[in-house]
């Protein structure tokens, strides 16, 4: 559904309760001050009548008391009016912010009721600021993003793509896109020969350019989504080799159970770690070895089940032994896409460190996982493994959704790339990439994938 239907059917419902929402924008509990926001034509009068003044200056606080239908004082505190279209919603706008106390604020919010407002659904005041063009679709999820980061590094990229800079590198994209259909359809016009010709050889170049600026969003969105939700790390092992060590040395804390009983870790467990403000959701696993324990083979098939879906694998082996047979048959379940680190365990036992070193194209490192030796090597490999080693100010942060619709957009412009030769077929392919490109600022979405993302914010947001 285009944007402008959208906006139709959230105006007519608007319209049947009335134009004016309130909600507490601040988290409900007690709190030093508390904030309600009211968006909507009559924002300004409810105001005045709520703190007794004729008018207010926009974008200026001023110290007032807010008062009751009866004229009792409810609270005292500031108010800011944000006059339209120079505000979050792009409605008018007013701010109060009055003491933290959730009686208070639910008394201020009754009284606004009472004045002309309707409840704000879950989401409502970003889905006005995304439907009068004042953030798009990316930059309305990223403050869901950024109001849930775990990690500095995720909040940074939360304000990236908050402050735009996802949309642009979409938008640029985008303007390619419709370039590059304007000439092929301009071409498809006019097909005389000589003209076609030379237009050929354009389509193609243009292509070229094209693909290769969908293969860098492809990549920074991926990166994007990696630091939204946590990149896996799966450590897998034979028993005894120091796999819950390991984890809890990464996680700096007793998380699995450390024992030299073979077969004590039987189910994965898994802990929210950060490495350099990064966040990442390490596993450790069920030992893998040949068993007849019923628990623990199923143990070993979700171990196996776990490093299929890893971003990246750390595969534990005894520095004393090396890799074994069980360790070469455990990999060849693995896919080889899976970035793989072999870390080499034990290095207390040995008397002298090997430093890290790359064998056939893998990466080993030597660590002590109990006294902590090769600990923070491992940590820097692990980073730069998941592409995060430099200076990570440039990753945005993505949702999954984006990366799906990029992938699809990607696919089918490959397809206008294999049948560049057949207009009809490029231009059609390249109308779907577009479409897919589309969905992700919002120009171009379902009605329910846009209710789902606003249902998904918070009261007030
Ligand atoms: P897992 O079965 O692979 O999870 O291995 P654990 O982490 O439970 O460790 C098995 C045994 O090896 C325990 O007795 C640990 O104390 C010991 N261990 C683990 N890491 C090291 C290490 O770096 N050096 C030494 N000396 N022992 C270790």
């Amino acid at each position: 559904m285009l944007k402008s239907l959208y906006y139709i059917k959230n105006w007519m419902v608007r319209l049947l309760k009335s134009n004016n929402i309130v909600a507490t924008a601040t988290a409900h509990g007690y709190a030093g001050i508390g904030v309600i926001r009211i968006s909507g034509t009559d924002a300004l009068e409810i105001a005045c009548q709520l703190t007794h003044h004729k008018t207010l200056t926009p974008r200026l606080a001023t110290y007032t008391k807010l008062y009751s239908s009866k004229d009792e004082i409810l609270d005292s505190g500031l108010v800011i009016y944000f006059k339209s279209p120079n505000s979050f919603t792009g409605e008018d706008v007013v701010e109060l912010q009055g003491h933290g106390s959730p009686i208070a604020l639910q008394m201020i919010v009754q009284r606004c009721l009472e004045l002309g407002c309707h409840m704000a659904e879950p989401g409502e005041f970003s889905r006005l600021a995304y439907l009068n063009g004042k953030i798009d679709l990316v930059q309305a999820e990223s403050i869901i993003d950024l109001i849930h980061a775990e990690s500095e590094a995720t909040a940074k990229g939360a304000l990236k793509s908050l402050h735009g800079e996802f949309s642009r590198q979409i938008n640029v994209i985008n303007e390619q896109l419709i370039d590059l259909r304007m000439f092929v359809e301009a071409t498809l016009d006019f097909p005389e020969e000589d003209i076609e010709f030379i237009a050929n050889a354009k389509i193609r170049d243009k292509l070229t350019i094209l693909v290769e600026s969908m293969e860098k969003l492809l990549s920074n969105t991926t990166q994007g989504v990696l630091l939204n939700n946590g990149a896996n790390i799966v450590i897998i092992g034979r028993p005894n080799v120091g796999k819950s060590s390991l984890l809890n040395a990464l996680a700096n804390e007793d998380i699995a159970i450390v024992t030299d009983i073979a077969g004590t870790t039987r189910d994965i467990v898994k802990e929210k770690i950060n490495i350099n403000g990064i966040a990442f959701n390490i596993i450790d696993t069920a030992g893998i070895r040949d068993t007849t324990d019923v628990v623990e083979k199923i143990g070993i098939e979700r171990a196996f089940n776990a490093a299929n879906s890893a971003d990246i694998c750390l595969v534990l082996v005894d520095a004393i032994i090396g890799l074994t047979s069980t360790d070469t048959s455990m990999l060849s379940s693995v896919p080889s896409t899976i970035p793989k680190i072999f870390v080499h365990n034990k290095v207390d036992l040995l008397g002298s460190i090997t430093p890290v070193s790359k064998k056939l194209g893998d990466t080993h490192i030597y660590i002590s996982a109990k006294i902590g030796t090769g600990i923070d090597t491992l940590r820097t490999e692990i980073l730069k493994t998941v592409g995060f080693d430099n200076n990570n100010n440039d990753v945005f942060i993505a949702r999954t959704r984006h990366l799906d619709a990029i992938k699809r957009s990607v696919e089918h412009i490959h397809l206008g790339f294999y049948h560049w030769s057949n207009l009809e077929i490029l231009a059609e392919e390249l109308r779907y990439a577009h479409n897919s490109l589309s969905e992700i600022t919002g120009e171009f979405s379902s009605d329910d994938l846009l209710g789902e993302i606003f249902s998904r914010f918070c009261i007030g947001k």
